[in-house]
């Protein structure tokens, strides 16, 4: 790899070149299988010919004119997720760190009009929320925050899962305004919280006047068998960020807001060059559409139960595996040790897989993913987890 670009990842030693469904193929000709869809972004698979065929027909027409312009594709994808999320008003820009910039700036709107000068937002132990400096801020990772002091004042840390943790410490807190959370963690091991916490977070949030702000960054789009986590628990935010998933790897954000959070936005109160462009707002149209016609939540649903069933029958007598968890196609199998070095077995297997949290191998597979690749999975990582087990 040559030298060119600033050192921010350790890349694998692969280059793709070409992918088609849960399949990529290497320049060297080699087909791998995708568990991981580019960390939960093509949910469709690789060039989903939808998709395709929505870029290239709006790559001919437009891509980008402005937003002190009208735009027809973003005035419709805006209607169409916030009658699906059950949200009023969308604004978009072109990550998820973009998309979480909003919610934070939003909260903020939202203590100054209740008078509070110097507002603060609740945010988890172990949760990501991106790399800029208020989302790496509000990221519960120290890993992601060292070296880049002096971080963005105006956060509180609680722990994850335990709503009543959160009110202890609410009432030493005055200028709290809003909950940064999301419904499951992702970077952070697949951490699924108990049931009803988020509709504890909701009850909380209605008796302090709070904003609940959802990141449904990486557990949106229909990943975790709903098409948005808390329609499982049938819990309404105020706020909502998406992204990943949302344009199938075409750089698209959302943060939808309902209430009072929906109405804090004035002109000139935040802005994006590129966000909500026709080019990637055909996408995401597309997206939705297919999600909708082939019904790839509730196969989320099912495939995940089944490899969930399938990797605990397969590992469940062997010393070393702490759990399998995850809801839908979220899923991470926790070891009782850091494993980063099966990413690389894995890769030498043909098998694309991601570690995370240290500890906790993570599967995001594309939502299109069949029967015949979930047994390959299975088959493929269960011998290389037993054998990492046994030789580590
Ligand atoms: C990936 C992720 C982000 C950050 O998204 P970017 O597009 O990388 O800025 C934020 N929150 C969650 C939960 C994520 O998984």
């Amino acid at each position: 790899m040559t030298g060119f670009l600033m050192s921010t990842y350790k890349r694998l030693p692969v280059t793709f070149e070409r992918g088609e469904g849960a399949w990529l193929w290497d320049t060297s000709g080699r087909r791998h299988l995708d568990a991981l869809s580019g960390i939960a972004v093509a949910g469709l698979g690789h060039a989903h010919p939808a998709v395709q065929a929505a870029l290239c027909a709006q790559a001919g027409r437009l891509v980008h004119t402005s937003n002190v312009y009208g735009i027809a594709l973003q005035e419709q994808l805006g209607e169409r997720l916030c009658r699906l999320a059950d949200m009023e008003r969308a604004f978009f820009c072109n990550s998820g760190a973009e998309a979480n910039e909003a919610a934070i700036k939003l909260a903020r709107l939202h203590g100054h009009a209740r008078g509070i000068a110097m507002p603060k937002v609740a945010v988890m132990e172990g949760s990501f929320h991106g790399r800029t400096l208020a989302t790496l801020t509000a990221t519960g990772n120290r890993k992601i925050q060292a070296g880049f002091e002096p971080l963005v004042e105006g956060f509180v840390r609680v722990p994850y899962g335990d709503a009543s943790a959160l009110e202890a410490i609410a009432a030493g807190e005055p200028d709290l305004v809003a909950v940064l959370v999301e419904p499951i963690q992702g970077e952070g091991g697949i951490n699924v919280p108990p049931p009803g916490y988020l509709a504890a977070l909701r009850a909380l949030c209605d008796r302090q006047g709070w904003l609940l702000m959802l990141d449904e960054i990486q557990t949106g789009m229909g990943r975790t068998g709903r098409l948005f986590a808390c329609q499982h628990e049938e819990v309404l935010p105020d706020v909502m960020t998406l992204a990943k998933g949302l344009g199938n790897g075409v750089p698209i954000g959302a943060c939808l807001a309902r209430g009072v959070a929906a109405e804090l936005f004035g002109p000139g109160s935040h802005g994006s060059t590129f966000g909500g462009n026709p080019l990637a707002c055909s996408a995401a149209l597309a997206v939705l559409d297919v999600l909708a016609t082939e019904d790839l939540p509730a196969r989320a649903a099912t495939l995940g139960d089944d490899l969930v069933t399938l990797f605990r029958h397969r590992l469940q007598d062997v010393a070393g595996v702490v759990a399998v968890r995850g809801r839908g196609l979220m899923i991470g199998i926790e070891l009782d040790r850091p494993c980063a070095d099966l990413v690389g077995q894995a890769l030498a297997e043909g098998l694309l897989i991601n570690v995370t949290a240290d500890k906790v191998v993570r599967l995001l597979p594309p939502l299109v993913f069949t029967d015949e690749q979930a047994q390959l999975l299975v088959d493929t990582l269960t011998p290389l987890i037993r054998h990492f087990l046994h030789q580590s």
